[in-house]
């Protein structure tokens, strides 16, 4: 997220630095090369945005799948909800793109602005804030000051702390074990989604006859299935799948993530806003964590372009014109996605019975799907 703001806020002529601990990680994206576990599903809204910035064009098409429809079923026979593009007036309800590619394709389009970004792979260690800047302490000794420092350090970011900005979480105790398999069956564009007992299941399609699987579940089952031989988790998720893309094979090794959800009250503090992860976490049922993030995004270049001129990018207004902006959003996926995790997870039949049919109902209504379609696709 940091390198997407940081080209974004850059090309809108503002003088940017980008601060990440970790150093980018050479990437092998070519046709052949093995596919990274980690995926997003990328709204159409948001590869707009990379587009506009360049990156989505540096992308190898041969690796991004369109979404044409998406099939969620219950956990039981009456409980299924489908949702297609056409349906919605849309060309696709989502593109899954790789992680690493997707790092690497800013990065190109940053090298390649030919303006200057100065780039430091150190961990922040200190931050001081006064009336007139920033000031940011990296592990190296070196001292960077700034009107505004934007927090794009993850789910545990640093940045948050040391503005003092509380986070109030909830752990989900569930891990998202995510892997890529090969299927036997075509998956013609489509995402599939299961709530089941033990979690939701989702396979997502990747190019060819490939999906990528985020199976959220009980970290104790998470344990299990990370423990499994290639082809008994194939098996297991082959059986969880009801078969629907028929024999799977696993081709890249399995990964677990641990789930939770994140609310943070205020988005901004003096000379500090938050975006992406460290702004918001939520369960990955809904694809939503990245989009949620590119928007941040989105939002903070539109705030920050459209100031005064000669107006301080760390203006508190300024800044609380961001945070209300961002408020609707980020409220609703945290509460949509904590409320489907909830209901599915209750064990009560009367509750299963209701969640099932409730499904089944919103299936009935053309014009709240493509509603909920319309927020997603944003
Ligand atoms: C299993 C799973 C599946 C998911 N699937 C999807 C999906 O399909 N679609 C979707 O939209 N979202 C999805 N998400 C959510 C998505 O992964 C996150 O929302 C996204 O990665 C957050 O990006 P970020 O840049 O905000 O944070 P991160 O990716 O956590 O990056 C934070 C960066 O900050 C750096 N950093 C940390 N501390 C410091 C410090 N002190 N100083 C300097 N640098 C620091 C780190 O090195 C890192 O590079 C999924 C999540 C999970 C767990």
């Amino acid at each position: 997220m940091g390198a997407c703001l940081a080209l974004a806020l850059q090309r809108s002529g503002l003088a940017v630095a980008l601060v990440d601990a970790q150093a980018p990680q050479p990437v092998s994206v070519s046709a052949g090369a093995d596919w990274d576990t980690r995926v997003y599903a990328i709204s159409p809204g948001n590869a707009a945005f990379l587009e506009s910035l360049g990156v989505w064009r540096r992308l190898d098409s041969q690796r991004v799948q369109r979404v044409e429809s998406m099939i969620i079923a219950g956990d039981r026979p009456a409980g299924r909800l489908s949702f297609s593009a056409y349906d919605a007036g849309l060309r696709e309800l989502a593109f899954i793109v790789e992680s690493g590619a997707l790092q690497q394709a800013l990065r190109q389009a940053i090298a390649e602005t030919g303006q200057a970004l100065p780039s430091f792979n150190e961990s922040a260690i200190s931050l001081q804030v006064d009336a007139d800047c920033a000031r940011l302490e990296l592990a190296g000794g070196r001292l960077l000051q700034a009107r505004l420092v934007v927090g794009t350090d993850g789910g545990d970011s640093w940045v948050r702390q040391a503005a003092g900005l509380e986070a109030r979480v909830t752990d989900y105790r569930q891990t998202g074990v995510v892997a890529n398999f090969e299927t036997a069956e075509n998956h013609r564009a489509a995402a599939y989604q299961w709530f089941r007992d033990d979690g939701v299941l989702a396979l997502l399609p990747l190019p060819g006859r490939r999906v990528s699987m985020v199976w959220s579940t009980a970290a104790e089952h998470a344990q299990a299935l990370l423990a499994l031989p290639a082809e008994a988790l194939a098996g297991n998720v082959t059986e969880a799948s009801a078969g629907v893309l028929g024999m799977l094979r696993l081709i890249t090794p399995a990964a677990g993530f641990p789930l939770r959800l994140a609310h943070v009250p205020k988005l901004v503090a003096p000379r500090v806003a938050l975006a992406g992860d460290a702004a918001h976490n939520v369960h990955p049922l809904a694809g939503q964590g990245v989009n949620l993030g590119f928007r941040d995004v989105r939002e903070l270049v539109r705030v920050l372009s459209a100031r005064a001129p000669g107006q301080d990018c760390g203006d508190r207004p300024l800044l609380r014109r961001y945070e209300r902006a961002r408020r609707e959003d980020i409220i609703t996926m945290e509460l949509g996605t904590d409320g489907l995790q909830k209901l599915f997870a209750a064990r009560p039949v009367w509750i299963s019975g209701a969640r099932n049919s409730g499904m089944a109902a919103v299936d009935r209504l053309p014009f709240l799907k493509t509603l909920l379609i319309r927020h997603a696709a944003a």
